[in-house]
């Protein structure tokens, strides 16, 4: 009955069905391409973000990663596509998203100090009248104790190393209070130490209910950090638990002639054995 009333309003099922799943998820993409010029550089492009789950976003050099965000995110236009936070329209649901981008991309030339990049992220909650108070600062700071950055507050964001920035936009994150939490590569180029520090509280984001989305180069610890995989060159390759969507098959898609193919056996045979200890476990 419920099939007949949905063709007759033209839903068909399948369409229902998505319509919930885009009603329940944190972030939903249905059919996003972005171009910066001839060549799209995201094609056609479907996700959806499973809610209080870590998901790595992984593919190649130049796969579109970091633009499939920057889309997402109202960041760069999109030529076409649908998008949303929370089942709502992204404008609505800003304040529910901390985006910590690329570190590349962020100049600290202008001398800043660690606390005031962290109460950046208290701004919305401050607004632009706000006066900062004691709570705010003590706000700020618990989120360097998070991150384990206290001792360095009133230090120049410039003059620390690239993992201790990381883990300093990282509590400006934190300070949102945000429900989702879009990464772009926060392990490039960081310490052994701040990767286990970023991975915890990003564990620990988890555990309080909060959903994580983290743009991952390091295929080698996918399986280890992550629940779910999303994989992308250009177009989507696949998406789901990384026991299913994490495979030599699917990484050879994503990567084609880039891994070699031993790497890529390892990698599945990686995944299988994450996969039967999580379930002997
Ligand atoms: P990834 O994050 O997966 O490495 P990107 O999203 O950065 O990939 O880039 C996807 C493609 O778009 C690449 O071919 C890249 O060269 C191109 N690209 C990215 N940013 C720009 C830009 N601002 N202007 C023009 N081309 C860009
Ligand atoms: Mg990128």
């Amino acid at each position: 009955m419920t099939v007949v009333l949905a063709r007759e309003n033209g839903i068909s099922p399948e369409q229902e069905a998505d319509a919930a799943r885009i009603a329940n998820a944190p972030l939903t993409i249905r059919g996003l391409t972005v171009s910066y010029g001839d060549k799209p550089a995201v094609f056609s492009v479907d996700m959806t973000v499973e809610a209080g789950k870590m998901t790595a976003i992984v593919g190649p050099n130049g796969a579109g990663k970091s633009t499939m965000l920057k889309a997402a995110l109202g960041i760069v236009p999109a030529l076409s596509g649908r998008v949303n936070v929370f089942g709502a329209a992204l404008e609505t649901q800003r304040g529910r998203i901390a985006y910590v981008p690329q570190r590349a991309s962020v100049d600290w030339d202008f001398p800043t100090r660690v606390i005031d990049v962290v109460m950046m992220g208290l701004y919305r909650e401050l607004g632009l009248l706000k006066r900062i108070t004691g709570a705010h600062r003590a706000a700020a700071r618990t989120c360097l104790e998070r991150v384990g950055m206290a001792d360095f507050a009133t230090r120049q964001i410039g003059q620390l190393s690239g993992g201790q920035q990381q883990r300093v936009f990282l509590a400006r994150a934190l300070a949102q209070g945000a429900d989702l939490y879009v990464l772009d590569e926060p392990f490039a180029g960081v310490d052994a130490a701040t990767e286990k520090a970023i991975i915890s509280v990003l564990k620990q984001l988890r555990e309080e209910g909060k959903t994580v989305v983290v743009v991952h180069h390091d295929l080698a610890t996918v399986a280890d950090y992550f629940d779910n995989v999303f994989l992308i060159n250009t177009r989507k390759i696949a998406e789901g638990p990384v026991q299913t969507a994490f495979t030599a098959e699917t990484l050879q898609a994503a990567y084609g002639g880039r891994l070699a193919t031993a790497q890529v056996d390892q990698l599945g045979a990686a995944a299988a054995l994450h996969t039967s200890q999580v379930g002997a476990t």
